[in-house]
């Protein structure tokens, strides 16, 4: 198993863990299907592993997006699995921080490509642009790649919080108007689930 495959391993594991937190988050705001959605697809992520080889860490990250895309039902399949696509197009097979900005870059362009949202609308961006935009900082500042990724990862844990005050504009929580004022969006805590998990494994 290389070295993506176990990151992605891991994210698996934690989006399983999680199952019930984020389905309870998801049935304050939504239908409460988010943590059944992203737990069944990342279930079938590690099945999908244990029979696959990969030869680069870019087709690691294809295979997860594909993966999610046909078997996450619900709004945040696709959107992950579109996020996950952009990302490994642009991936390169060494990290580096350059690429890391460039990958962030990639994932919110998909989403947004998708799903039509933006910054402030209570979605999964609201914890993947700011993370994103702390890695470029520090790029531009030419900041070391290890404290730039705990950056990037204080970054996402304050935008996933800061949805509790936003009134949804994408996705089932918009139905809700001002009552949705005063949750965490599910999508903004699984984002910043896996972005915690990828830098971890990193770091
Ligand atoms: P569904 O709403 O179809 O049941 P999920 O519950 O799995 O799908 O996912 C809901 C999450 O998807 C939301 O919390 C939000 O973060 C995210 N989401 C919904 N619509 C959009 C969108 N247009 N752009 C970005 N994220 C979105
Ligand atoms: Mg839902
Ligand atoms: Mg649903």
């Amino acid at each position: 198993m290389n070295k993506t495959e176990e990151v992605f391993n891991k994210i698996a594991d934690k989006i399983i863990d999680n199952k019930q937190y984020l389905t309870k988050l998801d049935s304050a705001i939504g239908d409460g299907d988010h943590g059944i959605n992203m737990a069944r697809g990342f279930s079938e992520v590690k099945e999908e592993f244990e029979s696959a080889e990969f030869d680069s860490n870019s087709a690691v990250v294809k295979k997860v997006a594909m993966t999610l895309i046909s078997n996450v039902g619900g709004a945040s399949g696709p959107l992950y699995g579109t996020a996950f696509l952009q990302a490994s197009k642009v991936m390169e097979e060494d990290l580096s921080l350059k690429n890391a900005v460039k990958i962030g870059e990639a994932v919110i362009e998909g989403i947004k490509m998708r799903g039509k949202a933006e910054q402030g609308d209570k979605t999964m961006l609201d914890a993947i642009i700011p993370a994103v935009n702390a890695l470029k900082e520090d790029y531009e500042a030419g900041v070391e790649l290890e404290e730039a990724l705990q950056d990037c990862l204080e970054a996402a844990e304050e935008g996933k919080e800061s949805t509790i005050p936003l009134v949804a504009k994408k996705g089932r929580a918009s139905y809700l108007g001002e009552r949705s004022k005063g949750h965490q969006d599910p999508g903004a805590t699984s984002s910043y689930m896996i972005i915690e998990t990828i830098i971890k494994e990193i770091i």
